[in-house]
Order: C-alpha cells, then sequence, then structure tokens
C-alpha cells in the first residue's frame, strides 16, 4: 500500500482575484490579485509538488509518468483530473468549454473540459451564469451580433452549499463574491464569449467566438440538483455528481469513520474543520491523493472534504 500523497498549490494571479485564498485557506499567496489555486494539479500550467513523503519535490505530472501503479495503472498521457479553489473578487468572462471530440480535433489533442463547483462561501446577494436563454443556434449568433448579452445568459441567485455541474457547451461564469472549490478535466481551453469590455494591461482579453458558437449547445438543458445523502454513523456522505470523467461526493465527518478507498486513486480536499486522516494532522485548505490499494483509511475529528476520483 502507498501513502498518502499531499500536494502544495500553484497559484495564479488574475484581473479578478482577490486575497481570500490568503485569509480564509492561509496560503501564501502571490499578491491581493489570487484567483486561482491548483491545488490538485498535475497540467503542464501548473504542476503541484508532493509536499512531503519519499517523493517531495518532485510534481504530480513526474509521479503520474514514473509510478503510474499509484494510479492504478490507468491508461492516458495526462492525469485526468485538477482540482482549483476559484477567489472570484470580480466576475470571470463569460465563456464555453469545448468537449474531448472538438478539443481533440481544433486545441492539439487537449482534452475537453467538463467541469463541477462547489460553492465554499459567497456574499450576499452574489450571482452565477449557468446557461442561456437561445433556443437555436441562429437566435444564439444573432444575440451575439447584437452584443445582447444580459438577455442571452441564465443569471442565478448563488447560495454557499450550491453545486453545479457544467458540461462541455454550457455558457457559464463565475461572478463576483464567491468562493468555488472546482474539480474538472485536467484542461485549461477556454472559449471567452464576453469579458465586460474590461482591459488587461490596456488591452482587452482575446475574445473565441466562432470557435463558442461551434461548441455552445442549444438550446440549454438544465441539470438537476438533486443529490442523494447518506447518513452514517459519524458522518454525512453527499454524492454531488457522477459523470463519465469524474464522480464528486462532499463527506462531513464529526467522530472516528472509517472508509474504503477501493478506486485507482481518490483525491481529498479539506474544505472545512480539522483532524487526522490515519494520524495525519488534516485542517481546511490541505490537498490529497490516495493511491491506488491504499486500503481502508480512518479519518478522526471534526473534518469535511470533498472527495473525488476518475468513475
Ligand atoms: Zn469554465
Amino acid at each position: 500500500m502507498g501513502n498518502m500523497i499531499l500536494l502544495e498549490p500553484v497559484f495564479k494571479e488574475v484581473l479578478w482575484g482577490g486575497s481570500k485564498l490568503n485569509t480564509v485557506f492561509g496560503y501564501d499567496i502571490p499578491s491581493d490579485h489570487t484567483g486561482e489555486g491548483w491545488v490538485i494539479s498535475a497540467h503542464k500550467s501548473g504542476d503541484c509538488r508532493i509536499a512531503a513523503g519519499e517523493y517531495k519535490g518532485h510534481t504530480l505530472s513526474w509521479l503520474w509518468d514514473s509510478h503510474r501503479e499509484l494510479f492504478g495503472n490507468l491508461p492516458g498521457e495526462v492525469f485526468p483530473l485538477l482540482v482549483k479553489i476559484i477567489d472570484a473578487k470580480d466576475h470571470l468572462s463569460i465563456q464555453v468549454h469545448p468537449d474531448d471530440a472538438y478539443a481533440a480535433a481544433n486545441e492539439n489533442g487537449s482534452l475537453g473540459k467538463t467541469e463541477c463547483w462547489y460553492v465554499l462561501d459567497c456574499e450576499p446577494d452574489s450571482t452565477i451564469v449557468v446557461g442561456h436563454n437561445a433556443k437555436t443556434k441562429e437566435e444564439l449568433k444573432q444575440m451575439i451580433d447584437d452584443r445582447r448579452w444580459m438577455d442571452l445568459i441564465k443569471i442565478r441567485p448563488l447560495h454557499k452549499g450550491d453545486f453545479f455541474q457544467i458540461n462541455p457547451g454550457t455558457v457559464h461564469a463565475i461572478r463576483g463574491g464567491s468562493l468555488i472549490l472546482e474539480i474538472q478535466q485536467s484542461s485549461d481551453i477556454t472559449y471567452r464569449l464576453y469579458d465586460y469590455d474590461r482591459l488587461q494591461n490596456g488591452q482587452p482579453r482575446e475574445l473565441h467566438l466562432a470557435k463558442s458558437i461551434d461548441v455552445i449547445t442549444c438550446p440549454y438543458e438544465e441539470q438537476s440538483q438533486e443529490h442523494e445523502t447518506v447518513d452514517g454513523e459519524g458522518f454525512q456522505a453527499e454524492k454531488m455528481v457522477k459523470c463519465p470523467f469524474y464522480s464528486v461526493t462532499k463527506v462531513h465527518v464529526t467522530k472516528k469513520v472509517s472508509f474504503e478507498q477501493d478506486q485507482p486513486f481518490l483525491m481529498l480536499s479539506i474544505i472545512d474543520g480539522e483532524g487526522t486522516i490515519d494520524g495525519t494532522a488534516v485542517k481546511k485548505g490541505m490537498n490529497l491523493i490516495l493511491p491506488c490499494g491504499y486500503g481502508t483509511y480512518t479519518v478522526e475529528g471534526d473534518v469535511e472534504f470533498m472527495v473525488s476520483g476518475v468513475n
């Protein structure tokens, strides 16, 4: 059985970022415009280093390439998933992502991007964009041509604890005042549809209207918000999503509970509280991987964490 793999985040400074990754999670961030912590990532744009143990200092991509047995000998050139914490002080651009087939054909063989969001916290009266109102591609093109952004997008109220699955082809945007845990395919292919006419270093950021129109699904189909909850002895587990790329469960342990790691690998992101996992102290902001064959893991304390992995 391999040991647990603790990871160090990589931070991204962006025009819409803030300082909550420091004030809420205690991370040592580069500036008060830090928008993203890539907390479990082997992506070439932000490859996490292993924080402790025999692989300390190596990157997660190195571990994937060199010790595939820790990941159940899964096939694939790249570690398939990416977990981020997003501090949106200001709005992110309105965007859409391609699926695997479109990305493979148009983006040098990259993965597509299916993503999901768990709202860790948000300011009162926060909103989020998920979906659009165009019934056909023709109507979509017309609304984009006419720059009728507010008619096009579906703006929804946002609450702490909300969860959204964002399939490829879904128009979406995280908006200012929200702190979000994102679990996604390991891809950074984003087609920007509208950026609120903002400037970065005096220039507007590039838009990708043709590709956006190519990939946006018309009409938008509402996603169910129903989650199955399991109440166990000393814990509660909420199954947030299971899709072809990942499954995500939120677990709140309040005593001492043992779980089984029977997947190729499991990613744990501690989102609140503190305690221990198999005797290792854990607290909010820590992220780790339990490798293949890890077996039983025992969590003790008052700990809330997201468990995610491939199916
Ligand atoms: Zn996105």
